[in-house]
């Protein structure tokens, strides 16, 4: 293990321009303390991940990269959502790092958590997962969503961290494994305790953001939820399955009735309840036809295996040389901040 390791913050960022001036700084600040007390190294930086914002928040990372040597970012070419953010995040740290901890630009994150992640990677956990200790300061809404999504998904046999979301540190380590991981449809915190290696915990307080709104609306929640659990378990499937054999077995056990009354001279009269079990059946079938059917929507866009982010611009970058002995002056340019040539994994 190195003495001071180079730790990359990871930074996802999509219209984010009311809160970077503010989380910037924080995040630097703390970069520099963990220097001063020698856990990292000075080469480290922090990578913002502009996740193609709308608004200016590339023009602020682009800035900020000319202010201090210590803020990187690149940009993909259009907004692909969180999780790829991250992922690029982390992909085009790979390289340069020992280390990487993936934060919320919103400062919603303690970052001082960073510090207890860093001494648990000297202490040889190669994940160290940011867990929140309580979610007052989310909506009573977020937090029961959230929490009912984390107990469903353990319940489908997804493993994931309680109350974890996307801060956490990864050493080089799983880092080069996390990218032999070729799905295109992501989700990190399903992902990650599959890749295994030692891994531990760090409790941190989740906070109000500094500035700025949420992105995840309902629908999206709603969305991410579902990956989650088509992205990473088949169970559904086999939910599917046992339901099928149990409404059989009802609609011969209703049969054998039927005719039994039939031979007892008892003609049903209603039909009302026969129409129910039918519209009843019929229903289940189209649930269970839309469930394989985002299944094979999955495997559909698996096996286009399109790139999972695009890199259109980055900022001055220190070059792959440092860690790797590969190509010196990856994507660094005049200005720091014109396009290179896009970027696909
Ligand atoms: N984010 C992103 N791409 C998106 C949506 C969000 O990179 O399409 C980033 C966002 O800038 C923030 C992080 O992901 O740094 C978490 O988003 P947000 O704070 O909106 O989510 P919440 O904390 O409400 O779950
Ligand atoms: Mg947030």
């Amino acid at each position: 293990m190195p003495k001071s390791c180079i730790l990359y913050v990871i930074v996802p960022c999509y219209n984010e321009e009311a809160v970077l001036p503010v989380s910037a700084p924080v995040f630097l600040r703390k970069l520099q303390e963990m220097t001063e007390k020698k856990l990292i190294s000075d080469d480290s930086r922090i990578l913002f991940v502009n996740d193609g914002s709308s608004d200016r928040s590339w023009e602020m990372i682009c800035s900020l990269a000319k202010q201090d040597r210590h803020y990187t970012g690149i940009s993909q070419s259009r907004n692909r959502g969180h999780q790829n953010a991250v992922l690029a995040g982390l992909m085009e740290a790979k390289d340069r790092c020992d280390i990487t901890i993936s934060i919320d630009c919103d400062g919603q994150d303690d970052p001082d958590a960073m510090e207890e992640m860093v001494k648990r990677y000297t202490e040889g956990y190669e994940i160290v997962y940011g867990v929140r200790n309580r979610r007052d300061t989310d909506s009573f809404f977020k937090r029961f969503t959230a929490e009912s999504f984390y107990r469903m998904l353990a319940h489908m046999g997804v493993e994931v961290i309680f109350n974890h979301a996307d801060y956490r540190l990864l050493s080089n380590r799983v880092l080069n494994e996390l990218a032999g991981f070729r799905e295109v449809n992501i989700y990190l915190r399903g992902m990650i305790p599959l890749i295994g290696f030692r891994s531990t915990e760090v409790v941190y307080e989740r906070r109000e953001r500094l500035a700025g709104k949420s992105h995840y609306t309902l629908r999206e929640m709603l969305g991410l939820a579902f990956d989650g659990i088509t992205s990473l378990s088949i169970r559904p499937i086999r939910m599917i399955a046992t339901l099928g054999v149990l409404v059989s077995f009802l609609s011969i056990v209703l049969i054998v009735w039927s005719v039994l009354q039939f031979f007892a001279g008892n003609t049903v009269p209603g039909w009302t309840s026969l129409c129910a079990i039918v519209c009843m059946i019929g229903g289940i079938q189209l649930i269970s036809l839309g469930v394989i059917g985002e299944y094979i929507g999955k495997i559909y866009l698996e096996a286009k295996a399109r790139p999972r982010y695009i890199i259109s611009d980055r900022t001055e970058m220190p070059p792959l040389a440092d860690r790797t002995g590969g190509e010196p002056g990856d994507g660094v340019n005049a200005d720091g901040c014109e396009a290179v040539d896009a970027d696909a994994p």
